[in-house]
């Protein structure tokens, strides 16, 4: 059988993808998010929707409602700045790989963590972080999701 040379996935594609896998992990219903910190087209960091370590999972006990919102969970941008400080991992200057745009709360902290290139997969609900992000010099790319097919990506219903 001859060979299929098949195209090859670019960067953007590369670590969307990782982070669609990412969400995957989510534990949350309401939002299954994936996020991935990048520098120098290296891993740094990951993170997904997810309880506090220790306390049971929306998916197992329901949310913590709030302003119509769950609050049970942290987010997945949030989780990754997390994961690199608890190993000791410097993302000044990264890159962020997330599967839905950034809430306004994530965004403020990806800033301050010296995050400069944000790529995100889908709009989530923010529009603050587009006039922001250019007034602080932090370059926000609307890249899609290049289409990892895992069941626990399917729904993503509206929060
Ligand atoms: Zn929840
Ligand atoms: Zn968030």
């Amino acid at each position: 059988m001859p060979e299929e040379v098949r195209p090859r996935a670019s960067w953007d594609e590369y670590f969307m993808s990782i982070a669609q896998v990412v969400a995957t992990r989510s534990t949350c219903p309401r939002k299954y998010v994936g996020s991935v910190i990048v520098r120098d087209r290296t891993i740094l960091s990951t993170g997904y929707n997810g309880s506090i370590r220790g306390m049971p999972h929306c998916s197992d006990v329901g949310h913590m409602m709030e302003d119509n919102h769950c609050v049970a969970t942290i987010h997945a941008e949030a989780n990754a700045i997390i994961q690199a400080a608890k190993n000791g991992v410097t993302i000044d200057g990264g890159d962020c790989y997330v599967t839905a745009s950034p809430c306004w709360n994530c965004f403020k902290q990806l800033a301050n963590a010296g995050i400069k290139r944000i790529c995100f997969g889908e709009f989530y609900r923010d529009n603050r972080i587009f006039e922001i992000a250019s007034k602080i010099g932090i370059e926000l790319v609307h890249s899609g999701l290049p289409g990892v097919s895992l069941p626990a990506l399917a729904a993503t219903p509206p929060t």
